[in-house]
């Protein structure tokens, strides 16, 4: 749903400047780096880009679903390092304070999230255990008299190593058994007993910074607690990781355009006495089939925020959408690669080797693909029955 096209107009044009005036020209100095620079970070917040998911009611702009598909299409035309330092703040970091916080929480911490102050990040995957097995997790929160012990490892959080506030999922059912038996912590890096690991060295997304965060006999207080009873720290993630699978479509769209953009400009041009690389027909044909995988990605993941809006179930669209469009950039980019020659896998030569590097993650974050795929079939089989 659209509620305000004039408003998305706007939030879009300022992407657009951002991202081609600022962010592209620095994509090879922030894929040398661990991290964004400063000076990045604070133009993120002097544009606002940290408040499109927040609802106007806390200091934010409130987006729809489909306006947030089409803001995640426009951030994303750049390396992603850059898009996630703000993406955590629009969706994963926003829901589980919707779903499932006290209305102080709320108030205490969506402003503060809108505006950038609070870097958010959210510690779910374990090691030993496998992402895909979250219910399963090992990290306990023990009851200290108001307060909890947590004890655990988390491995793979975006933004860690610069976030201001960890969503940190523990187990508070010790018996080990039942989805109720998860809950969520707010934890403020600094506390005694968390500790932050060293940045991953990693394939893509340099400039994003992620590690390993551990909690040993990490003693914090109730107000820590996200909501106002343990237990529902499963329901709140599901449905952010639903909220942010279907924002990851968007963000896989993007880097597609980009990459497809840079594909016609380079096969396109002039060749001292020879014809443009487009005038074969096999360069044609990888650019039409990447046209025709953008636009079935963007169509559905159209019809999947729209959906999402009018309040519709939408676990298999968004497990579609999410696994469609994460394997469509994937094939976009193992095309463009090609169009490019080995222009496309020099660095020094090309952003398409960085990109292709980047988008990669995608199929493995917020569930993989073969996850997806084991959603969609359980959905579809509930209608068999
Ligand atoms: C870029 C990126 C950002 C991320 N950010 C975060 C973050 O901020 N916070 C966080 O907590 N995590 C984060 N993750 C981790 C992500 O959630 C996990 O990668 C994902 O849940 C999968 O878990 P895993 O990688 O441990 O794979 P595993 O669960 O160990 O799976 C390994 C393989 O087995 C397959 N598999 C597993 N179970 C089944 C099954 N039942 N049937 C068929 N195949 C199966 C998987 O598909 C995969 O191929 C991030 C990952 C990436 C790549």
């Amino acid at each position: 749903m659209i509620r305000d096209q004039k408003r998305l107009d706007r939030a879009l044009e300022n992407i657009r400047d951002v991202v081609r005036s600022s962010w592209i020209p620095r994509e090879p100095e922030v894929d040398r780096l661990a991290h964004l620079p400063d000076d990045i970070v604070a133009e993120m917040r002097q544009r606002g880009l940290f408040a499109y998911g927040v609802p106007e009611e806390y200091g934010g702009e409130g987006m729809t679903c489909e306006e947030l598909a089409h803001i995640n299409m426009e951030i994303s035309q750049c390396s992603l390092s850059f898009r996630t330092r703000v993406s955590n703040n629009i969706g994963i970091g926003v829901v589980p304070f919707l779903q499932g916080g006290t209305e102080a929480q709320k108030r205490f911490y969506l402003p503060k999230i809108a505006t950038g102050e609070i870097v958010m990040a959210f510690a779910v995957s374990e090691l030993d255990i496998g992402g895909s097995q979250a219910t399963k997790m090992r990290t306990v929160a023990r009851r200290d008299g108001d307060g909890w012990i947590l004890n655990g490892s988390k491995c793979y959080v975006s933004l860690a190593p610069v976030a201001n506030r960890i969503l940190m999922y523990a187990r508070t059912d010790l018996s080990g058994k039942g989805l109720r038996g998860i809950t969520c912590f707010v934890l403020e890096p600094g506390t005694a007993g968390l500790e932050i690991g060293k940045p991953y060295r990693k394939m893509g997304q340099h400039g994003m910074a992620m590690s390993e965060v551990h909690v040993r006999d990490c003693r914090v207080g109730p107000e820590t607690m996200l909501g106002s009873e343990p237990g529902f720290g499963f329901e709140t993630l599901m449905r952010g990781f639903l909220f942010q699978r279907i924002n990851l479509s968007g963000l896989s769209i993007g880097p597609a355009l980009r990459m497809v953009e840079e594909a016609l400009r380079f096969a396109g041009a002039a060749r001292p006495g020879r014809e443009p690389f487009a005038s074969h027909q096999l360069i044609q044909a990888m650019l039409a089939e990447s046209q025709v995988d953008i636009e079935a990605a963007r169509a559905l993941l159209l019809q999947t925020a729209r959906r999402y809006d009018e309040g519709k179930d939408v676990t298999m669209q968004a497990s579609v959408t999410k696994y469609f469009s994460t394997e469509m950039v994937c094939r976009v980019a193992d095309r463009i690669v090609q169009i490019f020659g080995a222009r496309g896998y020099i660095a020094d030569y090309s952003p398409i080797e960085m990109l292709y590097r980047d988008v990669r993650g995608g199929r493995m974050a917020e569930g993989t693909s073969q996850i997806h795929l084991l959603t969609i079939a359980r959905e579809m089989l509930k209608g068999a029955a």
